[in-house]
């Protein structure tokens, strides 16, 4: 089953997500799938403002590179996706952003584990407002991008994270949902929580339960 080909509409979310500081310079990765086992996503060292649909290589499950433009390369963080489509199906659409909050919030976080503000935004992410105590899960980073999904694979295999996200710690947040809006709501309320948890911590609140 082939999906609607979202490269404008990833290209049109990369323009915003610029605009708000997530994807400056040449950061961040934007990826939709186009059918079950293959997904569309940025080529690498793309200004994230100025995209168009040729600025996306189709690759598939197994990292094989199905179709790309001339003078395009997979985005290098391209692994991190499979790991993500791979396990958890109903996700079509994944954002990865370079956010300066996201990266502060990674040296709030305990044991690999960063604690979520209890916040009613929580249910946007899955999580009814009964269960305030949730935790994103914080990877290390690496230069080896295939250390990080090796570590995110062998992590998903043991359990997917409550919320749809995890951090990369000094590098960034990545998010998924089952279509365009849902991915763009989850990276709205992380980006959220993890300004709230700085400026938290600015205040010297405590909102770690
Ligand atoms: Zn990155």
């Amino acid at each position: 089953m082939h999906s609607e080909d979202l490269r404008q509409d990833l290209a049109n979310s990369a323009r915003s997500f610029h605009a708000r500081g997530w994807m400056l310079g040449t950061a961040g990765n934007l990826s939709a799938r186009r059918a079950e086992d293959s997904f569309w996503i940025t080529a690498s060292g793309r200004p994230k403002d100025l995209l168009t649909p040729d600025d996306f290589v189709s690759v598939n499950l197994q990292g094989e590179v199905l179709a790309a433009p001339a003078g395009r390369k997979a985005s290098a963080e391209t692994a991190i996706h499979r790991v993500i489509y791979r396990h958890i199906p109903e996700a079509r659409v994944v954002f990865h952003g370079h956010s300066i909050e996201a990266n502060l919030c990674g040296h709030l976080a305990r044991n690999g584990q960063l604690r979520l503000p209890p916040l009613e935004m929580l249910k946007g992410l899955g999580v009814p407002d009964a269960e305030p105590e949730v935790d994103l899960p914080v990877f290390a980073n690496h230069q080896d991008v295939a250390r990080i999904a090796g570590d995110m694979d062998a992590a998903f295999a043991q359990s997917l994270p409550r919320v749809p996200g995890v951090l990369i710690h000094q590098h960034g947040v990545t998010v998924w949902g089952r279509d365009l809006l849902s991915a763009r709501h989850h990276l709205e309320l992380l980006e959220y929580c993890f300004r709230y948890l700085v400026q938290a911590k600015a205040l010297a609140i405590g909102v770690q339960a």
